[in-house]
């Protein structure tokens, strides 16, 4: 348990050195233009810093670091006992600087520090471990061929892997692509999101203090451009990408257009949190139902921003969840106390005010609506409870920010139809009172992640793969399944005489 206070932290925050430049072959460097974004805080608009604006010369020089490091072997030829020894120490250190790396993530993207410091942080160091752990542990298949032949399946590394990554959960949602690709001896390009680069940068250098080879783990800090530039590149052999459906579309052209490197897309969702009368515990039900939109500002992709209740229930259940939703009083996010930050820039508050309003014009407001904290500079806004039919447009678009759509219907058959009725997959959740009908609704639901009686449970075991069905995506993150990704499978066919 963290035992720091708000001044605590605001000292450290007043204190912390910032670094802003990418992280290349080994190297901290300026944009070869010399071009720099402006990094500012969401919690106040004070900017932290300005950070390197990557181009064209600096993803090849990334990339070729990252292609010289793959070829010579310095990485992938290791023995896999000894890639898990130079990636623990890599964890190690992000648990060492768990205060320094938590208070960089909450001042970049505005998230509480009790979540970086207890999720964030702990979660990334974890997965780093998780896979080091298991790579050493895993052989190939010797198959059942002809009597004269031996037949060999093996795994081998894909090459350069480029990471590009969203800000919802920075440093986690790096570590979910960086770790299994560099267990399995691949080398790295990572593009951070140009609103949350800093944990990134700061990650970089560690890995080089564990001693990865230079070359091996490379950071290009930008926006769309550098994301773009590396779809493109004929030396990128995979990418893997976190974000909205728009970009992992646009991701699939360069890639078609290019070398057809293997695309892995983890993207958005509407997930439906479906809540039958039979369910026994409706004040536990609306309590998760509050905190499935409500956690990170409802920047969680897999957010259950649709709350699909019984008729029978619908008025009693609201009023518990707009109840439960006052626990999310926005607050400074330095403040262990606070649950709820801003969102992450001025760009993601005026979308999610555009979504308010049209909740207005579209439903009944039950709960919130409102810009809070304004007088700070800081992107607050009240945890916010809709009551809508399923076509309206909050009901259908991903918002990605605190606004809950609360549709009411009749039959299992009907919610059912309302959840898979998207063209989203990423997650979904059924409560009720009866295992075989909740299993029954499971199975009809055409999401990547289900939920039963419960919403976000096992997010932190890496043993659950994760990724959507349908536009959400495809692939998956976590588990072993990943490992899919990062690898080429090999026959070697042995005649023996
Ligand atoms: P985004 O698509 O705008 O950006 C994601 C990343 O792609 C950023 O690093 C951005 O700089 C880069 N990028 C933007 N345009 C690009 C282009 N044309 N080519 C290459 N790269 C480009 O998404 P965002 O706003 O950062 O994140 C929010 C989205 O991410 C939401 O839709 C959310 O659901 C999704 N998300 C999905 C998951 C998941 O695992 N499925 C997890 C977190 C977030």
């Amino acid at each position: 348990m963290n035992k720091k206070t708000f001044s605590d932290w605001q000292d450290k925050a007043a204190g912390i050195e910032i670094e802003g430049r990418a992280f290349i072959d080994g190297t901290l460097r300026h944009a070869h233009s010399e071009r720099t974004f402006t990094c500012a805080s969401p919690i106040d608009g004070r900017v932290l810093t300005r950070v390197a604006d990557c181009g064209e010369a600096d993803v090849d020089a990334a990339v070729t670091a990252a292609r010289r490091a793959f070829d010579t072997q310095v990485w992938a030829g290791m023995n896999p006992r000894d890639r898990k020894a130079v990636l623990l120490r890599w964890a190690a250190l992000m648990r060492e600087h768990l205060d320094e790396l938590a208070l960089l993530e909450t001042l970049d993207a505005g998230k509480p520090i009790g979540d970086t410091t207890a999720i964030d942080i702990p979660a990334a160091a974890h997965c780093v471990e998780w896979y080091a752990e298991a790579i050493d542990k895993m052989g190939g298949e010797v198959v059942p061929a002809d009597h004269h032949l031996v037949g060999l399946v093996t795994r081998e590394p894909v090459g350069v892997v480029a990471a590009v990554v969203p800000w919802n959960f920075p440093l986690l949602m790096a570590a979910w692509k960086f770790a299994p690709a560099l267990a399995t001896g691949n080398s790295v390009v990572l593009k951070p999101s140009e609103k949350s680069p800093l944990t990134a940068i700061r990650v970089a250098r560690l890995a080089h203090e564990a001693g990865l080879p230079p070359g091996v783990f490379n950071v290009v800090p930008g926006g769309a451009e550098p994301g773009r530039l590396l779809a493109l590149h004929h030396g990128v052999d995979c990418i893997a990408f976190t974000g909205s459906t728009r970009t992992g579309r646009q991701i699939m052209e360069c890639a078609a257009q290019s070398n057809l490197k293997r695309v892995w897309l983890e993207l958005g969702g509407k997930s439906a949190n479906i809540v039958l009368p039979d369910y026994p515990d409706l004040d536990r039900a609306a309590k998760a139902a509050a905190d499935a939109i409500f956690f990170n500002m409802g920047q969680v992709c897999t957010a259950g921003s649709r709350l699909l209740v019984h008729r029978d229930i619908k008025d009693a259940f609201v009023a518990k969840v707009a109840a439960a939703a006052r626990a999310y009083e926005p607050g400074h996010p330095l403040d262990p106390s606070v649950t709820m930050g801003p969102v992450v820039d001025r760009i993601q508050f005026e979308r999610v005010a555009a979504y308010i309003d049209a909740g207005r014009r579209e439903g009944r407001l039950v709960t919130g609506g409102a810009r809070v904290r304004e007088e700070t500079g800081g992107f607050y806004v009240e945890p916010t409870v809709f009551e809508v039919k399923p076509d309206a447009k909050i009901a259908r678009e991903e918002i990605f920010g605190p606004v809950l759509s609360v549709i009411e219907f009749d039959h299992v058959d009907e919610a059912v139809h309302i959840a898979n009725d998207t063209e989203y997959g990423l997650a979904a959740a059924v409560w009720s009172g009866d295992l075989a009908t909740a299993h029954e609704v499971a199975r009809r639901l055409r999401a990547g992640t289900v939920w039963i009686n419960g919403y976000n449970e096992g997010a932190d075991d890496m043993n659950f793969p994760f990724g959507g069905y349908k536009q959400s995506g495809n692939g998956r993150d976590k588990s072993l399944h990943a490992l899919e990704k990062y690898t080429e499978l090999k026959s070697t066919i042995v005649r023996l005489r």
